[in-house]
């Protein structure tokens, strides 16, 4: 009953999942599903099986010596960083150890953004623009290899 008479109507709204598949927008599609393939392989609650992630916890390559004291990080450490996904260090100068004043950096894409080494490097923050495309999140990864690791870590969870 809640399943036909609430659950399915809410779907086929114009923001809902359901939607989408009927007006075959690819964009959406492939940022929820990862593709309509895959979508089409869900099968229905019969063959459904909920995605059972590690209990393991699991670290992250943030690009850079994280044993390395922050009172010591260099510009080096932070174009180390900037390399690692996929973009650049545009600044080009910054006092040992300041980990607070914001740095120019650019992305794969070419996009232009400022940021601290420590929203960068701890916070995990990168290029403002391309985190508001998900859709584009795979294309992103091939030049990324910080993003590259996070798909890869929830493929293997899922
Ligand atoms: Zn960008």
């Amino acid at each position: 009953m809640i399943k036909n008479f609430v659950m399915k109507p809410l779907t086929k709204k114009p923001r809902g999942t359901m939607s989408w598949i009927e007006a075959n927008d690819q964009a959406k599609i492939n940022a929820y599903f990862g593709s309509r393939q895959e979508w089409e392989s869900i099968g229905d609650w019969s063959t459904f099986w909920p995605a059972h992630p590690e209990n393991e916890p699991q670290f992250l390559d943030h690009g850079y010596d994280e044993t390395k004291d922050r009172a010591d990080w260099t510009l080096g450490d932070m174009e180390n960083a900037a390399n690692f996904r996929g973009g650049s260090l545009v600044s080009g100068s910054m006092a040992t150890g300041d980990i607070t004043t914001p740095l120019a950096w650019e992305c794969a894409a070419g996009h232009s953004f400022q940021g601290s080494p420590r929203l960068i490097l701890t916070a995990g923050h990168w290029c403002p623009e391309c985190v508001q495309k998900p859709a584009d999140y795979a294309a992103q990864a091939r030049s990324n290899r910080f993003l590259a690791q996070l798909e890869t870590k929830i493929a293997a969870s899922a």
